[in-house]
């Protein structure tokens, strides 16, 4: 049985109901989680104010980066139990649940030395005055986790918010709690005073839009789908608190016909399969210039047929999805392809030892995919290629910009000003050149346009977002 963690302290939740907790990689019931309300909520904003007024505002900057550090090594020396215990809750592999692990180490790290860095200036102003800029924490700050990348994500919304002054409430995915109230409990052995973090489970719906409305809570980082962004949105606009948003994707792997074929293919099989394509920077269109569009796809197709899907413990290629109704919404994208008409090129194989009662999906190449066709706008989230060809940069340019979407864009090119005009032409928050970063670079800021969302985490661009700017004027004569 799991609680919720609230001022340093286990705490069971107020409706004294639970949640199970599922194994992805047979089905099977294997813990409970607290269902917790608005009144857990409450009591954990209660508890981070506490800190923030009692010890936080009043810890410098050095103090701060010197207990990250602390939790960053910590974490980093129970690196194998926290993939453990990820890879039993989510149905990652091995190598996947480790490489979360260490990501969540490392933005601890990049921040613990980040917070002595951040500060104001000071501005040239009218004679006989000196004005400066402060940056302040916002003060108590909400997080609102998905399940994809539970540990990942908590390092860079948290990381980034604790460096620059604030208190956190986190309100992991229901699916996905095991591992963050885990990290918690490290870091109060570390020494992380009662409150600056809390972790209350439960449903969105009830914890998580508490945790959005409640008055005492100054600045909300939610990452998630769409759909429940706007709604996050539009509750945060009654009291006009700000709002981080890093919402989905619809990514494109552009690829032309000067590129190095040799050095693509693996990287494009990989943003598509990792984490099994929940992934939300997940290279899921694949834009290919027509003159290599048969020879690539037949490449990509072999490559395809080698993955091997199974138990997350199997370590394969891929593991399991995170739940039966993620499973079914792939099916349902893959049964539309078969109304359309839309030819698969190939598909992985689940090995005989993964449990009927798990939820697999073998990753699915398709091409000629209509640009129009909800295959090639909307986010499957599961291990889904959807490839199409194009004519020339132009063509390339629309196609990739023809989505609500605008996260991540990969561009395959040995030519140095295409380089640049495809990264300047393409709308989204990142371009990759002859790579693609799914998920990788706690350096580099992160977050979308359109529909992807606004505001940036990770780098140390996030911290601007976790801060307010003031204005200090003094007229001395
Ligand atoms: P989701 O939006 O259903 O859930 C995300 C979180 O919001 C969960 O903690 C959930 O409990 C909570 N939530 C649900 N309803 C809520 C409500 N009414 N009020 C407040 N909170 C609520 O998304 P998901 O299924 O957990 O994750 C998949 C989505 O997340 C995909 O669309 C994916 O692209 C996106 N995602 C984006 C990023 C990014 O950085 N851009 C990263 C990971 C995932």
């Amino acid at each position: 049985m799991q609680f919720n963690f609230i001022a340093n302290r286990p705490c069971p939740s107020a409706s004294g109901f639970t949640l199970p907790v599922i194994d992805p990689s047979s089905g099977e019931v294997f813990d409970e989680i607290q269902r917790s309300n608005a009144l857990d909520v409450d009591l954990a904003v209660q508890a981070a104010r506490h800190c923030m007024d009692s010890v936080w505002q009043k810890t410098s900057g050095v103090d701060r980066g010197r207990l990250l550090m602390c939790l960053s090594q910590k974490l980093l020396e129970h690196v194998d139990e926290l993939a453990l215990i990820e890879q039993r809750d989510c149905g990652k592999p091995t190598k996947q649940a480790r490489s979360d692990a260490v990501a969540l180490a490392r933005y601890f790290e990049f921040y613990a030395g980040a917070c002595d860095k951040l500060h104001g200036e000071t501005l040239p102003y009218q004679d006989g005055y000196s004005v400066l800029t402060w940056r302040e924490p916002h003060g108590v700050t909400g997080h609102i986790i998905p399940w994809n990348y539970p540990m990942q994500i908590f390092g860079r919304s948290v990381g980034g918010a604790l460096a620059a002054g604030n208190v956190c409430v986190v309100k992991p995915a229901e699916d996905a709690c095991l591992s963050l109230l885990r990290v918690a409990q490290l870091a109060s052995e570390v020494g992380f005073p009662p409150g600056a973090i809390n972790i209350v489970t439960g449903y969105g719906h009830e914890v998580g839009d508490a945790l959005a409305r409640h008055p005492g809570v100054e600045h909300i980082s939610f990452t998630g789908s769409p759909s429940v962004g706007t709604l996050i949105q539009q509750v945060a606009a009654e009291r006009h608190c700000p709002v981080t948003l890093e919402l989905g994707g619809k990514s494109p792997q552009i690829v032309f016909a000067d590129a190095n074929l040799d050095e693509a293919v693996p990287v494009i099989i990989n943003a598509i399969v990792q984490n099994a394509g929940q992934t939300c920077s997940a290279g899921s269109r694949l834009l290919v210039d027509e003159l290599i569009y048969e020879p690539l796809l037949q490449r990509l197709g072999q490559a395809f047929e080698q993955l091997r899907v199974g138990p997350a413990a199997m370590d394969l290629d891929l593991g399991p999805l995170i739940r039966q109704s993620q499973q079914q919404r792939v099916w349902d994208f893959l049964s539309d392809a078969q109304v359309a008409g839309i030819p698969m090129v190939a598909q992985g194989r689940i090995v005989d030892e993964a449990p009927e009662t798990g939820f697999y999906q073998a990753p699915t190449l398709l091409r000629d995919v209509p640009v129009a066709h909800r295959l090639a706008q909307e986010e499957v989230f599961g291990p889904v290629l959807a490839a199409m060809s194009f004519r020339d940069e132009d063509h390339a340019v629309e196609l990739a910009n023809a989505t609500r979407f605008g996260l991540v864009a990969g561009v395959w090119t040995r030519d140095g000003g295409r380089q640049f005009r495809m990264a300047k032409r393409i709308r989204s928050g990142q371009v990759f050149i002859n790579n693609y970063g799914a998920g990788g670079g706690v350096e580099l800021p992160f977050g979308g346009v359109k529909s992807s969302g606004y505001g940036r985490e990770k780098g140390f661009e996030a911290l601007y977002g976790f801060t307010t700017l003031k204005t200090v004027a003094l007229r001395h004569g």
